[in-house]
Parts: structure tokens; C-alpha cells; sequence
């Protein structure tokens, strides 16, 4: 294949069946999509789910740990529907830890891959959403400034679906994108966070890691971490280790080992001496890219022999561990966000602001991958801020929302939404939306607002009063 595909061919316009036909269709099943068909489909409601994949969970499949749970004060700001599903896994696959306090990350949930797939599953079809797996979304349908209908390319050939109200959680604004609605990409340069090829390995004595660290004299600060103290690793047995700098340059320096990262970066997982892995960094890539794509999961998967050799070489508990699995897709951590009726800013994350059309609140760091170098950007806002409605909603398009790390932000506050129980809270905010909607005869962004408000009360949202405690229906502004 040339690099290069200046030719174009036309391609013969033609009739194509229609396969099916929703109320609400979500496009991408990662866990904004998941919460947003469930929210969808609660009251009856006609709801597929349309993924690429064989499985639904997105990035909640690669080894990554659940972060957003729990505030920067310790109080848990995610409720709902994502407490639900985390619940769920715990108490019927042991698929999921307490939410634990973390002095970097604030709140870490650990979860098992497989048993997210099979939950999250389990919870649609109970439901009653439709979940089409093996199922590309490729185009839209216009009909004015409404989509008509999604094209789909499959083994089934091209198709269309059809649906009073999309819902895009593709985590790459695919649908809004091809919709028309304006999109940015990455930083003032354009440069995106770079994508990670998760991997795991079995066999760590991960008590004899977290006690080398806890054990280690102050003046030893090769097994320091960052921002984390030492202490915090002598009280628990599930944790993330973010750090250990100097031991990885010493590695890189003894071994002549390519590691593209400043930070070693270790997660337990949920089984005895397994962890997971996430030090591969591939600059450059665009998610949205076939070509480009490829070139990361290869160059990926060429790093991971050295961050291995480091790993059992060098870092204390490691010296019986062995490689075991990557994660199945590269992990992207930014594509697309869309231009939509709000624009959420660095400053509304670090002044915690609060918004009228609150929908979520969120409390983590703005967390940014820098795109050029190996190193990474952390700033704390020292409380919550709220996640407003206006963000959701698409400029252009009127029966679309979109939900998940591709919502209307600025590069800064993308790094601070994009974890994982805040997208499972934007999309059940973004599922109930919908819902009224279709219920009013609206278009999303005509909405009675505190009807959503409301409602996402009602099932058990965290909302915050403008005192900054958690917000009951009577806090709600009376109808005007
Ligand atoms: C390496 C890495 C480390 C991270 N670390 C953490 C962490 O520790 N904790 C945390 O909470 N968050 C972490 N994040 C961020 C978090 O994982 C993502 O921001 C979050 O998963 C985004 O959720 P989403 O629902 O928007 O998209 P995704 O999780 O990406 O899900 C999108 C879904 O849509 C499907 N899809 C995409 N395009 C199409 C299409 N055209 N047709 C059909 N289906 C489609 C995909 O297959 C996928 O299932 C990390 C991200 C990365 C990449």
C-alpha cells in the first residue's frame, strides 16, 4: 500500500437497507456508552448500541484503573448509575475494589477487564438496549440539521440505523465529526496526549515492591514516587506507583534501555501478583487515524521489551515476574472534543466552578500526557467542579449529544474530564437527556434543564447545592 492517497475513486451513490431503527442510538460502547443506553432505555424507550469492538467497557477493558470516584476532600462525587455498575461488579464478579483513597489520584477503583465485559453486558440486556457488536460506525445521513441516519460498515455490508437522538461515545467525536460539527484536535499546536499500549505481567511480589518503598530511608529517594509518600504504600495492598525516577534512569543509563517515559508507572491489579503496566508512549499518533494508528500499536508493542527488562531488572518485587498479555487495542488518550454550547476551560476546573446545568461533578486533576515530551503536567483545584449540560451538546446539529473524553473542552480541561467515572456520569446525564427529549418533542438543546436536573436526583446523581454540599431536589430553582 503507498503512503500517500492523493488519487480518489468515486464511489456510485446507491439505496442501503436500513437496519434497524431506535429511539436512541449510542454510538460507542466504552463507559459513557454504557451508561448512557442504560440511562436511555429507562423508561421504556427503544435503545441500541452500536461497537466496533466484540465487548463493551472501552478503555475500562485495558488494565486501567477507575479514577474520578472520589473527591479531592475524600467524598465520593460520582453516584448513580456508575456506582451502580461498579457495585454490581463487586458484589457479583469481584470485579471491583472499595473505591480507595490515593493522595495523587484522589480515588482509585480497581476493576477486572473481562468481568467489566460481562457485567456491562449483562446490565444492557436486562435493559432491553439492542448492542450491535462488529460494527464500524463510517457516516452520517443529513436531513437538514438533523441526522437522518448512521451508516454502519460491517460483515453485513453498509447499513443505516435510524433514531430520533444519537448520542456519540466514541470517545473520538467520530459521529459529530462526520456530522458537521466543528472539532478541535490536541493543544494550540495540535499536539494530542500520547496513546499507551497497556500490557500486564504475573508473578510480582507486590508486597515486597509497596514495603520498599514504605521501608525506604528519606535520603533514598530512588524508590520515592511522586506525590504519593512513602507511608501511604505501608497501609495498602491495592495501589498505583507513579514515580521511581531515578531507578529508571539509572536503568536507562546501565542498560542503554528505551523507555520514552520519565515515570514508571504500575497499577495492581485485582489477582495476587498481577499488574498492569501503562509506560509505553508512542508522541505522535492521531487515534483518528488508520495509518497512524497502526504505527503506534506497532511502535507500542516494540517498547515494552525494555520497559520488561527494567521492570524485573531493577524495580523490587519484580525479580520472578513475567510478561503475560498486552491490553487488546492501543489506549488513546485524545482525539477529537467538539466545539459545542459551552466550551469547559482550565480556569472553570481550577476555580471549581459551579454551573446552572450541572450535570456531573468531578474532582481530578488536570492530567496531561504532554504530547512532546515524556514527562507529564498535574494541576490540582483543591476541590470539585461541576461538568455543565452546554457541554454536551453540539453546535449545528440539533438531535445529537455527545458524552465522554470528546465533550466541548479545551485541551486543559479534557485532561481533567477524560477519567473514567466522570465519562460513565456524563453519560448517563447525556442517556437521560436524550430521554427527555424524545419524551418533550425537543431537541436536546431546548431541554427543560431542571427537568434533567431533576431526574438525575432522582436516580441517585451526585449534583452539588451552591453551598458545595450534595445538592437534594429541593435545592433545584423553582420553575420560572
Ligand atoms: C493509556 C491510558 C491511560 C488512562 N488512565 C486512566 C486511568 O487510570 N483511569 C481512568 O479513569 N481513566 C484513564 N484514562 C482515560 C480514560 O480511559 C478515557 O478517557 C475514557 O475511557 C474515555 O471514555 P469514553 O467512553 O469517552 O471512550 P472509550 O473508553 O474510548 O470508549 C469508546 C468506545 O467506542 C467504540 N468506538 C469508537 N469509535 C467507534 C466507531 N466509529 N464505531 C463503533 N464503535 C466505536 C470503541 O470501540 C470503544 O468501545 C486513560 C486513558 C488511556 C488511553
Amino acid at each position: 500500500m503507498s503512503a500517500t492517497a492523493a488519487r480518489s475513486i468515486q464511489e456510485p451513490a446507491r439505496s442501503i437497507p436500513v437496519a434497524a431503527e431506535y429511539d436512541v442510538l449510542v454510538v460507542g460502547g466504552g463507559p459513557s456508552g454504557l451508561t448512557a443506553a442504560l440511562a436511555a432505555s429507562e423508561d421504556g424507550l427503544r435503545v441500541g448500541l452500536v461497537e466496533s469492538r466484540s465487548f463493551v467497557g472501552g478503555n475500562m477493558t485495558i488494565g486501567l484503573p477507575v479514577l474520578g470516584f472520589l473527591g479531592q476532600k475524600g467524598n465520593q462525587i460520582i453516584d448513580g448509575l456508575p456506582e451502580k455498575f461498579i457495585s454490581r461488579l463487586r458484589r457479583e464478579r469481584d470485579g471491583a475494589s472499595e473505591h480507595r483513597p490515593c493522595p495523587l489520584h484522589m480515588g482509585i477503583t480497581l476493576v477486572e477487564p473481562e468481568a467489566v465485559k460481562t457485567t456491562a453486558l449483562e446490565m444492557l440486556t436486562e435493559a432491553g438496549v439492542e448492542v450491535l457488536f462488529y460494527t464500524f460506525f463510517a457516516g452520517v445521513v443529513m436531513d437538514g440539521d438533523r441526522i437522518g441516519g448512521i451508516i454502519t460498515e460491517s460483515k453485513s455490508g453498509r447499513q443505516a440505523i435510524v433514531a430520533k437522538v444519537v448520542i456519540d461515545c466514541t470517545g473520538d467525536a467520530d459521529v459529530a465529526y462526520r456530522a458537521g460539527v466543528p472539532t478541535e484536535k490536541g493543544n494550540e499546536q495540535g499536539g494530542m496526549q500520547p496513546p499507551t499500549l497497556m500490557f500486564c505481567l504475573g508473578g510480582v511480589d507486590t508486597d515486597k515492591l509497596r514495603m520498599s518503598i514504605a521501608n525506604a530511608p528519606p535520603e533514598a529517594r530512588t524508590y520515592l514516587t511522586d506525590f504519593i509518600p512513602a507511608e501511604y504504600f505501608g497501609q495498602n495492598h491495592q495501589f498505583i506507583v507513579v514515580g521511581l525516577r531515578e531507578l529508571m534512569a539509572k536503568a536507562k543509563q546501565e542498560r542503554g534501555l528505551k523507555i520514552p517515559n520519565e515515570r514508571t508507572i504500575i497499577i495492581t491489579g485485582l489477582k495476587k501478583g498481577e499488574v498492569w503496566i501503562n509506560m509505553t508512549r508512542v508522541k505522535g499518533t492521531d487515534g483518528t487515524d488508520a495509518r497512524s494508528l497502526t504505527k503506534g500499536e506497532i511502535e507500542g508493542r516494540a517498547q515494552i521489551d525494555d520497559i520488561v527488562a527494567y521492570l524485573i531488572g531493577y524495580v523490587p518485587g519484580f525479580e520472578g515476574s513475567y510478561f503475560t498479555k498486552t491490553a487488546p487495542f492501543l489506549g488513546i488518550r485524545e482525539t477529537r472534543r467538539i466545539v459545542g454550547q459551552y466550551v469547559m476551560t482550565q480556569e472553570d476546573v481550577l476555580a471549581c466552578r459551579h454551573f446552572d446545568d450541572a450535570i456531573a461533578v468531578a474532582s481530578y486533576p488536570i492530567d496531561i500526557h504532554r504530547p512532546a515530551d515524556d514527562g507529564c503536567t498535574l494541576i490540582w483545584c483543591g476541590d470539585c467542579y461541576d461538568i455543565p449540560y452546554r457541554s454536551l451538546v453540539p453546535q449545528k446539529v440539533e438531535n445529537l449529544l455527545v458524552a465522554g473524553r470528546s465533550i466541548s473542552a479545551t485541551h486543559e480541561a479534557m485532561g481533567a474530564i477524560r477519567v473514567m467515572a466522570t465519562c460513565m456520569a456524563m453519560g448517563e446525564a447525556a442517556g437521560r437527556a436524550a430521554k427527555i427529549s424524545i419524551r418533550g418533542n425537543r431537541a436536546p438543546a431546548d431541554i427543560d434543564i431542571r427537568e434533567l436536573r431533576r431526574q438525575q436526583l432522582e436516580h441517585g446523581v451526585y449534583l452539588r447545592n451552591p453551598q458545595g454540599g450534595r445538592a437534594t431536589p429541593n435545592d433545584l430553582a423553582p420553575a420560572a
